[in-house]
């Protein structure tokens, strides 16, 4: 039985107490003075505010994907790279 594809249960959000609904979002951070997105992040949205939740193995996941990112692009570039989210690790 496969079970992964069963939605997560975000639960309730944690400021506004809204359910919250799993969205695929634009994750955005800074890394080493460079903007960094990973498209297509799963993620609890609170439909809401806006508060936004990621599950700790997706997390872990960004993580590593960042972890990647800072070995492979060392080059002085002021595009954006632009990831995609993968489920499984390669
Ligand atoms: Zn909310």
């Amino acid at each position: 039985m496969n079970n992964n594809k069963k939605k997560y249960n975000y639960g309730k959000c944690q400021v506004c107490g809204e359910q919250m609904q799993e969205k695929k979002i634009n994750q955005d951070f800074w890394l080493k003075g460079k903007l960094v997105v990973i498209e297509s992040v799963p993620a609890g949205v609170c439909p809401q505010c806006g508060e936004k939740i990621v599950k700790a193995d997706v997390g872990r996941q960004l993580a590593k994907l960042i972890a990647n990112l800072s070995h492979v692009s060392k080059r002085k570039t002021i595009t954006v790279p632009v990831i995609k989210y993968a489920k499984e690790a390669a």
